[in-house]
């Protein structure tokens, strides 16, 4: 099963993720961690990253979608596998239709968690991150036990370049923008939009039951289990 998680920055796609990446035995696959990575050396490419990032801005399509199929090729996603970030773009979104076509895959189920823009720019600017090990903490509803400091390795805490209040707001800005055309692209019976302002475990309830409902006995009761492999593009 190929899931794609859509919300806006800071609606909890993370935390939502590695739940529904547990519970289904699927990677998760998200294109903002992909892109942090390659941004970390030093060459002129991570430096455009760098900027493209801090700046809220966007990737250029070429480059995610190239990076993309390089991690979808890997053995772990032959059963399928969780896309958070991405597509952000129609033409993100042909690209990838294309591919899981071509490899066989049943059209992807698209989960997005709706939330206001309110509610979001206060969590994000809230939001902290372990400049060592890169647990994220939040002074609202999840603070660490010594102010300023990591409870796992003592590391200083810092607000990432991206959750900075006036970034923050040019990304709801761009994220609106931008992904209003993919959401009607993938409009129909397997789009689920869901209320994303409630406790996480009855937001992680909803999609379980969602899935097992409507996918996974659906699937089983066809006998289409697992997608037919095709060579990759
Ligand atoms: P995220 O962690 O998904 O919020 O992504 C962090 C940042 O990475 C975004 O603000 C973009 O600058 C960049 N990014 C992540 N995914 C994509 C994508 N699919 N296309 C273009 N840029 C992306």
């Amino acid at each position: 099963m190929v899931i794609l998680l859509f919300g806006p920055p800071g609606c909890g796609k993370g935390t939502q993720s590695r739940f529904i990446t547990e519970e289904m035995k699927l990677p998760a696959i998200s294109t903002g961690a992909m892109l942090r990575d390659t941004c970390a050396g030093g060459s002129s490419l991570a430096h455009t990253i760098r900027e493209l990032l801090a700046q809220g801005s966007l990737v250029p399509d070429d480059f995610v979608n190239e990076m993309l199929i390089h991690r979808l090729a890997q053995d772990d996603c032959r059963r399928g596998f969780l896309l958070d970030g991405h597509p952000r773009t129609v033409s993100q979104a042909e690209f990838l239709q294309n591919y899981l076509r071509h490899v066989g895959h049943a059209e992807p189920v698209v989960i997005h968690l709706d939330v206001e823009a309110a509610v979001l720019i206060a969590r994000l600017s809230a939001r902290r991150q372990c400049s060592l090990c890169s647990s994220i903490y939040n002074m609202q509803s999840k603070p660490p036990q010594l102010p300023g400091v990591c409870d796992f390795d003592g590391a200083r805490l810092t607000t990432r370049t991206d959750d900075r209040v006036d970034v923050v707001r040019d990304r709801m800005t761009a994220y609106e923008r931008l992904t209003n055309p993919v959401i009607s692209f993938y409009a129909g019976q397997r789009y689920h939009r869901l209320d994303g302002d409630r406790a996480p475990f009855e937001i992680s309830s909803e999609i379980t039951n969602l899935l097992r409902e409507r996918y996974i006995k659906a699937s089983s009761a066809s006998g289409n289990t697992s997608p037919a492999r095709a060579n990759h593009m």
